[in-house]
């Protein structure tokens, strides 16, 4: 079968390999769509972070080439004996986690805190760029007919945006903040409006994110550029603050931003992944009780977000920008998402059907 494999920074091939085989509690499942996600453009710009190349992966116990791709949608064609959740035929998608079940937050049920956590499609086992691969029937989840194959492929960047909601322990009719205007950024602006927030907004510079921020759903977009930020959310929030704000960019600006325009006793939930360190004075913190935590992957988020998508409360319209034969990854995937033109890109989703094209 054709997939596509991670064989070194600005290296990814189209190879025919083995297909693979279905293990007793493992769900085998044919393709339909995957998404390019953030972390696998790291790999590709400057990798390798997460892919195992000289020592292999704890739990797959493979190192590189390996085949990428996590956020994909596909058919069930074959099930292990002992799986009962899922039969041929279902539509399905995949919470791409690979979890060690046995460390401390794995038994207190936080799996996306595991100790060994890897993904599917990074770390071997396997991944979305290919026509088939398997899975633990226990992470796959049946979708409704009325979600397209195309959305179910947004079910996992979504569910990024919606567990950040539910670290920050946000409520309908707050005003919350949203740094950043990139694929996290939009999840995190659609499951904020789809859950009731009374404002959301969203700091972004100059570009044409700044548009797609307010078809997710932004009340506001402001440009650290032009204007005080912190003094209009002040404003904006009867000299207040807002209540929530989801730091999405990995900038110490906005994440200093994000912080100082806060109300008293308000929550920054930080997803960005951050390549340096940075200054904080705890004084901002005590001096108004705020709350900093931070969010990874989802926990028990997908049945939601799959019912948000399926019932249209979080439209994603124009969150696909592109759509890719497997063949075409590299130069029209990759390499656009990495290239000049990669402001003007949410997802590009990628297919091995090329019926689907
Ligand atoms: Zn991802
Ligand atoms: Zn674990």
């Amino acid at each position: 079968m054709k997939a596509a494999l991670w064989y070194g920074a600005k290296d990814i091939r189209v190879e025919n390999i083995p297909e693979p085989t279905v293990k007793d509690d493992g769900v085998k499942i044919k393709v339909k769509w995957c998404g390019i996600c953030g972390s696998d453009l790291h790999e590709y710009t400057m990798g390798p972070i997460f892919i195992p190349v000289k020592t292999p992966h704890p739990i797959t116990g493979e190192t590189a080439p390996v085949v990428m791709g996590h956020e994909f949608s596909g058919e069930v064609v074959e099930v292990g004996r002992n799986v009962t959740n899922v039969k041929p035929g279902d539509r399905v998608v995949v919470e791409p986690l690979i979890v060690c079940g046995e460390c401390p937050a794995c038994k207190a049920g936080h799996y996306n805190l595991c100790e060994k956590l890897g993904f599917h499609g990074l770390m071997g086992g396997g991944g979305g760029f290919s026509e088939y691969t398997t899975f633990p029937a226990r992470f796959v989840h049946k979708i409704p007919d009325n979600l397209s194959y195309e959305k179910a492929a947004l079910v996992e960047p979504m569910s990024v945006g919606y567990h950040s909601l539910e670290v920050g322990h946000f409520e309908k009719g707050q005003t919350a903040i949203v740094t950043g205007a990139g694929p996290i950024g939009l999840a995190t602006i659609e499951c904020l409006k789809a859950l009731g927030a009374a404002q959301v907004i969203v700091v972004q510079r100059k570009s044409v994110r700044q548009e797609y921020a307010k078809q997710s759903g932004a009340d506001v977009v402001l440009d650290p550029n032009e204007v005080d930020v912190v003094a209009e959310i002040k404003k904006r929030t009867g000299g207040v603050g807002a209540d929530v704000a989801f730091e999405t960019t990995g900038s110490e600006q906005c994440f200093h931003l994000a912080l100082g325009a806060l109300r008293f006793s308000g929550t920054l939930v930080v997803t960005s992944i951050w390549e340096k360190p940075v200054t904080l004075d705890p004084n901002v913190l005590v001096m108004g009780e705020k709350y900093v935590v931070g969010s990874i992957c989802y926990c028990n988020d997908f049945p939601k977000v799959i019912e948000m998508l399926a019932d249209g409360s979080i439209p994603a319209k124009g969150y696909i920008t592109k759509k890719v034969y497997i063949d075409d990854i590299a130069k029209e995937g990759f390499d656009t998402l990495t290239g000049p033109e990669k402001k003007s890109q949410v997802k590009i989703i990628v297919t091995p059907d090329k019926s689907l094209m």
